[in-house]
C-alpha cells in the first residue's frame, strides 16, 4: 500500500517540511547583491510571498542594507550564525559548505511555519502572513538548510554520495544536525501562540526505538502524531492557528488514507497494509518495502520523518553517556565512505543516442559502515555505551533496513533516474509511470561501474 511520489510532494501538509530540491533544482544565483547582510550570511536571494509588509517577488538582497527593514536584517544575521554552526558540524568550513550561496524565501501559508520546504537551491520558510522575526524557528531553518546542501553542489553533496535518498537518512539526518547545531533534541515550530505540545515536536524523553510498533512508521505516522498532540489541549481555548492545524490533519489523514486505498486498488502493489492488528506490530524493516506488479522495490511504505526520533535519541543517549556530542564524528565517517559507493550507469535498453539514450547514475552504499567507523574510533568504555544504545535502540532494525536499501532499491532508483533523464521517451513509450510500465519497451539496465 503506498502512493505515488508525485502525490506525496503535493500534499500541502507535511509535518516539518516534506520536500527537498534535487540536485537539478536551478541553484540560488549570486545576482547583484548589494546588501552586506546577504553577502555575511551566505544568502543570495531573499524573498518574499504575501507576507505584510513586504514586497513580492522582490529579491531583498538587492537592496543595501539600510532599504532592508529591521527584522529582514535581523532574519540574515541569525540564518548566517546558523549557517557557520551547521558548517562545523558537517566539518567543513562555511566558505566551502556554502560555495553556492543559497536562497531564502518567506512564503505566507495558514498553517504558518509547520510547513516548510527545500527547493530551487534554497529554503522556503512558510509563515503567517503577518511573521515578524520572533516567529522564526531556526531548527525548521536548519533542517532545511541541510537538504539545500545535500542536494545541491557542494562538499555535503559529496559526502552523503550513495546515501542522499537512503530512508533513515533522508530526513532524519537533517533533525540530527539539527539537534546538534541547538544542542537539544526539541523540534520546535515558530509560533509562541501554540500549545507546547504541538509547538515542541519532540523532545529528549523516552528513548525511541526501531522495535516500536510499526505504527510509529508508516506512511501516516506524522498525522497521528499531530492529531494526538491536538487531544492535549483544549481546543476552545487554544488560537486559530492551533486550531487550523489540528482540523488540517484530521481531514488530510482522511484523504491521504482514502488516496492510499484507491491507489491500492487501481495498482497491483505488494506491501505492509495500515490495520490496527498490522500497525501494532514491532516495527520490521520489511513494512516500508512496496513491490509494484513490476516488481520494482521503494522503501516508501515507511514515513522518513518518523525516523529522526530513533536517530537523534541514539545520540543523545551517546551523548549523555560520553559526555559529547559524537554528531560531527558521525557526519566524518559518512564523509569517510564516500569514495567506496557503488556507482551504476543505467540506461533505457530500447533507447537510442538522440531518444531515450541518455543514461542517468545511481549510487549506492550502505549505512552501517559509518556507525561501524564512528564504534571503532571509540575508546573501549565508549564503545560499551555505544553497544549499549545500539540495543536500547532496536539498531538490529537498521540493519535489515540498510541492506534492502542495498540490495533490493536498485532497480526502483534507476527507473526513476533513467525516466527523469528521457522524459520524451517515457511519455511517448508509455514508460512514466513507476507504478505500472510495459516491461519490454520500458525496461532498464545498470551497469556497475565502480
Ligand atoms: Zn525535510
Amino acid at each position: 500500500m503506498s502512493l505515488a511520489r508525485g502525490l506525496i510532494r503535493a500534499l500541502p501538509i507535511l509535518i516539518l517540511a516534506g520536500g527537498f530540491t534535487s540536485a537539478t533544482g536551478a541553484p540560488a544565483s549570486s545576482g547583484d547583491v548589494k546588501s552586506v547582510a546577504c553577502r555575511n550570511a551566505r544568502v543570495a536571494r531573499l524573498e518574499f510571498e504575501g507576507v505584510l509588509g513586504y514586497l513580492a517577488d522582490q529579491n531583498y538582497c538587492e537592496f543595501p542594507d539600510s532599504e532592508i527593514p529591521v527584522d529582514a536584517l535581523r532574519l540574515l544575521e541569525k540564518a548566517g550564525a546558523l549557517n557557520v554552526a551547521t558548517a562545523k558540524v558537517l566539518g567543513r568550513s562555511v566558505d566551502e559548505t556554502f560555495r553556492v550561496p543559497v536562497g531564502m524565501k518567506l512564503s505566507a501559508d495558514p498553517l504558518g511555519s509547520l510547513v516548510s520546504e527545500a527547493r530551487g537551491g534554497g529554503v522556503v520558510l512558510n509563515v503567517l502572513p503577518e511573521w515578524s522575526f520572533s516567529e522564526f524557528s531556526s531548527k525548521i531553518y536548519v533542517h532545511e538548510i541541510v537538504h539545500t546542501l545535500a542536494f545541491n553542489d557542494g562538499p555535503t553533496f559529496e559526502a552523503l554520495r550513495g546515501l542522499r535518498d537512503h530512508p533513515f537518512l533522508v530526513e532524519a539526518l537533517p533533525d540530527l544536525i539539527t539537534a546538534a547545531v541547538h544542542g537539544s533534541a526539541k523540534m520546535e515550530l515558530g509560533e509562541a501562540d501554540l500549545p507546547p505540545s504541538l509547538r515542541f515536536i519532540r523532545d529528549e524523553n523516552p528513548s525511541h526505538s526501531l522495535d516500536a510498533p510499526f505504527g510509529r512508521y508508516y506512511k501516516l505516522a506524522s498525522f497521528d502524531e499531530v492529531i494526538e498532540r491536538c487531544k492535549t489541549f483544549a481546543r476552545a481555548a487554544a488560537s486559530p492557528l492551533a486550531n487550523r492545524i489540528c482540523d488540517g490533519y484530521a481531514s488530510g489523514k482522511v484523504a491521504e488514507l482514502e488516496r492510499i486505498r484507491t491507489f491500492s486498488r487501481n495498482y497491483s502493489i505488494v506491501a505492509a497494509a495500515y490495520t490496527t492488528p498490522a500497525l501494532a506490530t514491532p516495527f520490521e524493516a520489511d513494512h516500508c518495502r512496496v513491490e509494484t506488479e513490476n516488481g520494482l522495490v521503494f522503501l516508501e511504505n515507511c514515513d522518513p520523518h518518523q525516523f529522526a526520533y530513533p536517530l537523534v535519541s541514539f545520540f543523545t543517549r551517546l551523548e549523555a553517556e560520553t559526555g559529547r556530542s559524537v554528531v560531527a564524528e558521525f557526519i566524518a565517517k559518512i564523509r569517510e565512505g564516500a569514495s567506496g559507493t557503488a556507482e551504476f550507469e543505467c540506461r533505457f535498453a530500447g533507447g537510442t543516442l538522440g531518444f531515450g539514450g541518455v543514461p542517468a547514475t545511481v549510487e549506492l552504499r550502505p549505512l552501517l559502515g559509518a556507525f561501524v567507523g564512528l564504534r571503532e574510533s571509540f575508546v573501549s568504555s565508549d564503545r560499551a555505551a555505544f553497544d549499549r544504545a545500539w540495543k536500547e535502540h532496536g539498531f538490529g532494525k537498521l540493519v535489515d533496513l540498510d541492506r534492502l536499501y542495498r540490495n533490493e532499491s536498485l532497480s526502483g532508483a534507476a527507473q526513476r533516474a533513467v525516466m527523469a533523464k528521457n522524459a520524451f521517451f517515457s511519455d511517448l513509450k508509455g514508460c512514466s509511470d513507476v507504478y505500472r510500465f510495459d516491461s519490454e519497451a520500458c525496461q532498464v539496465t545498470c551497469e556497475k561501474r565502480r
